[in-house]
């Protein structure tokens, strides 16, 4: 069963504009901004401005506008933040078996080094 969207997680609140973010993107359906704990030396977190658990129930019930929102904001803040020529990955946690910490839709942009590969054995 999907899980229920809790308004009080922490993107919910930058959304309100309770806490701080370093914004670098936004557009009427999304919100990009610096990920406080970076992984990589480019770590952005593009989230839409709706209240979606994650990329199970975005994809369910967001309308075409708000995905379109979400995903054109993705490519823009990778455009300018200059790491399109090099490259960039994004990955979207979803659910207990990625991790996911941050019950509000997220898409992270890592970028400005060697990445590795696609993706940790697990244990
Ligand atoms: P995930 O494990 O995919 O849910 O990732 C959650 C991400 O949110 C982590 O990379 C955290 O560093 C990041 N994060 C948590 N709180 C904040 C915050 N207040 N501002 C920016 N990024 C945050």
């Amino acid at each position: 069963m999907a899980a229920t969207y809790d308004p009080n997680n922490i993107f919910a609140r930058i959304l309100r504009g309770e806490i701080p973010c370093r914004k670098v993107f936004e557009n009427e359906h999304a919100l990009a901004f610096n990920d406080i704990n970076p992984q990589t030396p480019t770590h952005i977190l593009v989230i839409p401005k709706g209240a979606y658990v994650d990329m199970d129930d975005f994809t369910a019930k967001a309308s075409d506008a708000e995905v379109a929102g979400l995903f054109k904001a993705v490519g823009e803040v990778a455009r300018q933040a200059g790491v399109v020529e090099n490259g960039y990955r994004t990955l979207s946690n979803c659910g207990r078996d990625a991790h996911q910490e941050v019950p509000h839709l997220h898409i992270h942009i890592f970028a400005g080094r060697d990445l590795g590969g696609m993706i940790g054995r697990a244990k």
